[in-house]
């Protein structure tokens, strides 16, 4: 069997792991192919950071720190330590001195002229994830989200000025605090979806919307040209898991993002606005926690078949039951 899942960082590698221990890998045989968002890519000090690449890979591979959720286990922060003792700016992101030595190796691989497919590759070959690991594209497309001026600043009648800042310093600077008014994908429309993108969505016996951000994370990697359409024209099943539970996200800031683009912080609200494939949407069945078992005449009522299951992934073995209801769901197992 072929799986192929779309993903964020945390929420899609949690539950890429529990997929695995459904659908094991064998060696170079990889049932499992992860179309990883790009839109959180940043250059750091000159080095090129690729947050949900790494956070998949990390996670899958053992490299993960299991406190943070990002970034590596037995961490130092001592060159951002330095770097700031030179006030150097940005201060607010946190590279350690383990994953430096990643974005050094992509980053000399991105400057020699290899694209950035082929360089998580690379990485993937000391990492082992056990999936194929695809950016959604090699090319430059970063999210971008528009904010009032953070400094206050006022046009002469008054009203705010709107800047754009990087979704990262949104995110973690800001901790998505400051209203967004709309996000931006710079780049995305003369990008092109990475080699096998296209083929993985196509060609595969399942497709998988993981409990990811549907906004910032899901929503980034439909944006690329193609993508969404050869989600609507599969011929495999494609089944997706809501990250909201109980009207919240699990963790993270997902409620300012859909609130930015008018769609409710609620399960059946995710899955209405990804749509059923029967109404030109993305979805056949959406699968919605215990906690939200009153949404799913909603998400009948939006045309999607609808999935009632524990979805908190708590450890990897919860994760593996959440895993195995999708495969249920998609009648493949
Ligand atoms: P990020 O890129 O690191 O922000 O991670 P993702 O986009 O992959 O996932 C973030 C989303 O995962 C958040 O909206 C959370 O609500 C969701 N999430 C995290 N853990 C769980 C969980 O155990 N169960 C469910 N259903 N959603 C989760
Ligand atoms: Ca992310």
């Amino acid at each position: 069997m072929r799986i192929t899942v779309l993903a964020g960082g945390i929420g899609g590698s949690r539950f890429l792991r529990g997929l695995q221990q459904v659908v094991p890998g064998d060696g170079a045989d990889l049932p499992i192919t992860v179309i990883g968002n790009t839109g959180d890519d940043i250059w750091i000090h000159g080095l090129r950071v690729c947050p949900d690449l790494d956070t998949v890979m990390y996670t899958l591979g053992g490299g993960i720190s299991a406190e943070r959720g990002w970034g590596r286990e037995d961490e130092t922060f001592t060159v951002r330590a330095e770097l700031a003792d030179y006030g150097v700016e940005p201060t607010w992101f946190g590279l350690g001195d383990r994953d430096i030595a990643t974005h050094l190796v992509r980053t000399q691989a991105l400057a020699a002229g290899y694209p950035l497919t082929e360089v998580t590759a690379a990485l993937c070959e000391r990492w082992k994830p056990g999936v194929r690991l695809l950016p959604m594209s090699d090319d430059r497309a970063e999210t971008h989200v528009v904010v009032d001026d953070p400094s206050g600043g006022t046009a002469p009648d008054g009203t705010p000025l709107r800047t754009a800042l990087h979704f990262q310093e949104w995110w973690i600077r800001y901790r998505a605090e400051l209203p967004a008014h709309e996000f931006v994908l710079v780049g995305i429309d003369q990008a092109q979806p990475g080699p096998d993108v296209l083929s993985a969505i196509l060609d595969t016996d399942l497709v998988i919307l993981p409990p990811s951000n549907p906004v910032v994370s899901i929503g980034t990697i439909l944006q690329v040209p193609g993508v969404a359409d050869a989600v609507r024209s599969t011929t495999a099943p494609v089944v997706g898991v809501s990250p909201i539970i109980g009207g919240a996200p699990v963790r993270g800031m997902a409620d300012a993002c859909l609130r930015t683009i008018g769609v409710d912080t609620t399960a059946a609200g995710v899955g209405a606005h990804y749509g059923s494939r029967h109404q030109g949407g993305l979805l056949d069945a959406w699968i919605i926690d215990e906690a939200d078992a009153a949404d799913a005449p909603l998400v009948e009522a939006a045309g999607l078949r609808c999935t009632v299951a524990p979805t908190l992934m708590t450890d990897v073995s919860a994760a593996g039951s959440l895993a195995r209801v999708c495969l249920t769901t998609a009648g493949l197992a």
